[in-house]
């Protein structure tokens, strides 16, 4: 808890500033197409892509992290990412280490968990979270590939068959509204949840990409139930066993899931203050760095100067106080979660407005 504290305290002094929640991309490269994806105009070219040199200069610059998120393309298409793990939970020691994937590669998706789950010294909790657009030929349709539903479903029974032996791993369904998808979402995530063989479920909405503006595109209905339905079966999650921290992760989500409905509804700021450029930022998988996804890259690249130059170079210092004065609001739910996290306002009012929805709930 201490050097996360510190850096903490860091963050608030402005000395130096370092992320303590980090998205990687750790490829380019997916074997699907889906609709709503961006992933035609990804990099695919793996001699492109963070060296484990790299990693490991870019993990040994970093402090203690709270969240590491790693993302792509297809994460589990990198040969190596068990030794990228490892790297990461030796020099940066994260809380959390989080890993989304489309969990078409089943057997190997299992075997590279397995061997994350038993790296010595590996002490994070450990979350594989499955990706969903609809069950059945919803899914296939969205991901242009056929069977790709029923085998992120054997994934998940795998998955679910070695956290009976790993406390330390969560396996999760993360279900993606996107235009289109409102008429079946709900009963796709009944369905899913009906499964049991998710220790938690998530939502994300898909967005224009674009700042000062959050999801117009999306039924805030269809949004609004989604996400009681996902909290509602989420309710009971423990991270590793640890009741504090799970009910933490209970109560954020609710909060996140209002404030990206009251964001959308009214397309204005809600009075978060974005930690993007200070406590979370992104790591592209040809070592661009940026303060999120919605911004452009372009902050410096992590195989030709030091992460920490990097973030604390004066540009980009100017550049991360605009955003916060300039109030810049969008619904992405990954930033949302790490201003809740990482702010004392605003985990304040995530905390007191819990109370108030559980008094009312009980009147
Ligand atoms: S599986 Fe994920 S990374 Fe691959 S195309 Fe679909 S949304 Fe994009
Ligand atoms: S609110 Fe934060 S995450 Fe969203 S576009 Fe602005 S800086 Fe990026």
């Amino acid at each position: 808890m201490i050097p996360y504290l510190r850096q903490w305290a860091k963050n608030n002094a402005w000395k130096p500033v370092l992320p303590m929640e980090l998205i990687i991309f750790v490829t380019g490269r997916c074997m699907f197409r889906c609709k709503h994806c961006l992933i035609e105009k990804f990099d695919s070219d793996s001699s492109r892509e963070l060296s484990l040199e790299t990693i490991e200069r870019l993990a040994s610059d970093l402090p203690a992290l709270a969240v590491l998120m790693l993302t792509g393309g297809e994460p589990f298409m990198r040969n190596d990412l068990p030794e990228l793990v490892h790297i990461f939970s030796i020099r940066s020691r994260p809380k959390v280490i989080s890993i989304a994937t489309n969990g078409f590669l089943t057997n190997k998706i299992v075997e590279m968990v397995g061997r994350i789950l038993s790296l010595p010294e590996f002490s994070s909790q450990l979350v594989v979270t499955l990706t969903f657009e609809g069950i059945g030929q919803d899914h296939d349709n969205n991901r242009r590939f056929a069977g790709a539903y029923e085998k992120a479903l054997s994934t998940a029974k795998r998955l679910k068959e070695l956290q009976e032996r790993h406390s330390s791993l969560a396996v999760g369904a993360n279900i993606t509204m996107i235009p289109g998808n409102e008429k079946r979402i709900l009963s796709a995530a009944r369905e899913l949840a009906g499964k049991s063989l998710f220790s938690f479920l998530s939502q994300n909405v898909y967005r224009e990409g674009r700042p000062f503006n959050a999801c117009a595109q999306i039924n805030l209905s269809v949004c609004r139930q989604l996400s009681r339905f996902v909290q509602a079966y989420s309710r009971s999650f423990k991270m590793s066993g640890n009741l504090i921290l799970g009910r933490w992760h209970y109560l954020k989500e609710r909060f996140q899931a209002n404030l990206i409905e009251r964001t959308c509804h009214t397309n204005t700021y809600q009075g978060i203050t974005c930690e993007a450029g200070r406590g979370i930022g992104v790591v592209y998988h040809d070592g661009r760095v940026g303060p999120c996804e919605l911004l452009p890259a372009d902050w410096g690249n992590v195989k030709e100067r030091p992460f920490s130059q990097i973030w604390n170079s004066s540009t980009n210092r100017r550049l991360s106080d605009q955003l916060r004065l300039r109030r810049c609001f969008c619904s992405h739910e990954c930033f949302i979660s790490a201003s809740v996290n990482l702010q004392l306002i605003p985990m304040l009012s995530c905390l007191s407005w819990n109370l108030v929805q559980t008094m009312q709930g009980s009147r």
